[in-house]
């Protein structure tokens, strides 16, 4: 197989390591993830990842029980570093050297983020894992994910996700919801179709950010998108 793109980002929801789970880290989906992570890897790829909350905590949540949402928003992050670890220490056990930077400055668990020192892992082969979103409340792991990519200078940002692309409507509501294979971001945005958060979407249309959304749980789909085989929607300008 012969990878389209030479520097990737994937986006990883907290949701994706769940599994069946209700709640933290299934250690069968981790090793899974890891696993395909580690494919791509392998064909020399320079990879890095962003991964999400959700599954340990959302600052939306906590602030819908009556929380502040700064401080809400500040435990999500702290959770995004623990699945970045978790990830890290699975990657590893695949064989890809890889490092933890998080936008929370906690020097003893993790590398602070310093973008140029990111970019050094990626060249030496190092897979990078960037832990605690964009290091500000009110944001989303899906905006930082645009924004390490372009940081990055990544060609791609890949959202790797539950459904298997983007639908006109929501496919477990309708019946007649309809598959979108390529669509533009200023669509995604005018229909407010929920591939991502609007300020993510409108950060990747700023920047011509190509992004492309599938379904983690296909086995083969990342390896599958980076050597292009059309998996799942393509969105771009
Ligand atoms: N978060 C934040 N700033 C960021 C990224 C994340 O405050 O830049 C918080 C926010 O509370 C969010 C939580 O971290 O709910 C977990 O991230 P997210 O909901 O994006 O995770 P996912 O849905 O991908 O699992």
């Amino acid at each position: 197989m012969r990878p389209e793109f030479e520097r990737i980002l994937i986006k990883l929801s907290g949701e994706a390591l769940m599994g069946d789970q209700g709640f933290g880290i299934k250690p069968e989906m981790i090793n899974y993830v890891a696993e395909e992570i580690a494919q791509v890897h392998a064909l020399g790829v320079q990879v890095s990842m962003v991964v999400g909350g959700g599954n340990i905590f959302r600052g939306v949540a906590g602030s819908s029980a009556g929380m502040d949402r700064a401080s809400a928003d500040n435990m999500g992050m702290l959770a995004t570093v623990i699945n970045s670890l978790a990830l890290c220490d699975a990657l590893e056990k695949h064989g890809v050297p890889t490092r933890v930077q998080s936008a929370i400055v906690m020097n003893q668990v993790a590398e602070p983020f310093i973008r140029r020192r990111a970019i050094r892992h990626l060249e030496k082969g190092r897979a990078v894992v960037f832990a605690a979103g964009t290091g500000n409340p009110y944001f989303t792991t899906d905006t930082a994910a645009v924004l390490r990519a372009q940081e990055m200078n990544a060609q791609i940002l890949f959202k790797a996700t539950k459904v298997d692309g983007v639908y006109d409507k929501d496919p477990a509501l309708y019946r007649d919801a309809s598959f979108i294979k390529k669509i533009s971001y200023m669509e995604v945005l005018e229909q407010q179709l929920h591939v991502m958060d609007m300020t993510a979407i409108s950060l990747a249309m700023d920047n011509n950010l190509p992004l492309q959304v599938f379904d983690l749980n296909q086995r083969g789909s990342i390896i599958g998108a980076v050597c292009g085989n059309g998996v799942g929607t393509r969105i771009y300008s």
